[in-house]
């Protein structure tokens, strides 16, 4: 399959994003957090499938075969954002209550934002979309170095919000 904006743009276009090997759709999104994995380069690679605890990510017997989602096994802790060496996977929820959904994303960058503050969001192609608060940032051991930072954001940009920008 040709992902033509991720080798030329270095990201993937909202048209690519729709091709996503079983992307939740916006009913479960509605229903709670749940992984959006972004993963398109068939590369050797599976640690989402072990860090994974109720086997929601399946690759399959081909190593560079591209990670799937069972949805409906997916409970949305995150782990997965943690174990994925690749940065490619994304927690979103859109079931609160009102206009805003959370996302949560891997974050490499210092200085890290705090929880409450007003950070300006970013879509895949790094541009700024709108204004989000900080939920939490989440460093733990397992996170190495790469923190997991939760935003509230427009649900209407739950699958666009991939990130924040540098402080
Ligand atoms: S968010 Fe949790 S349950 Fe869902 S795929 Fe990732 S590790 Fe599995
Ligand atoms: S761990 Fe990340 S980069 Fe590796 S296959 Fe899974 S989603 Fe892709």
């Amino acid at each position: 399959m040709e992902w033509r904006s991720l080798a030329t743009k270095g990201y993937l276009s909202p048209e690519e994003v729709r091709r996503l090997p079983a992307l939740p759709t916006w009913e479960r999104i509605c229903q709670g957090p749940v992984a959006v994995i972004e993963c398109v380069q068939d590369i050797p690679c599976d640690p989402c499938t072990t860090t994974c605890k109720f086997s929601a990510i399946t690759i399959g017997d081909d190593i560079t075969d591209l990670p799937k989602l069972d949805a409906s096994k997916c409970t949305g802790c995150g782990s997965c954002v943690f174990g994925c060496p690749g940065l490619a996977i994304f927690i979103v929820d859109g079931s609160p209550e009102g206009q805003l959904g959370k996302v949560s994303f891997p974050h490499e960058y210092l200085p890290l934002p705090t929880a409450g503050q007003l950070v300006q969001v970013v879509n895949r192609a790094g541009e700024v979309i709108c204004e989000g608060n900080v939920e939490k940032v989440l460093s733990t051991k397992a996170s190495d170095k790469t923190p997991v930072i939760q935003v509230w954001v427009p649900k209407d940009l739950l699958m666009e919000a991939r990130g924040i920008k540098r402080l």
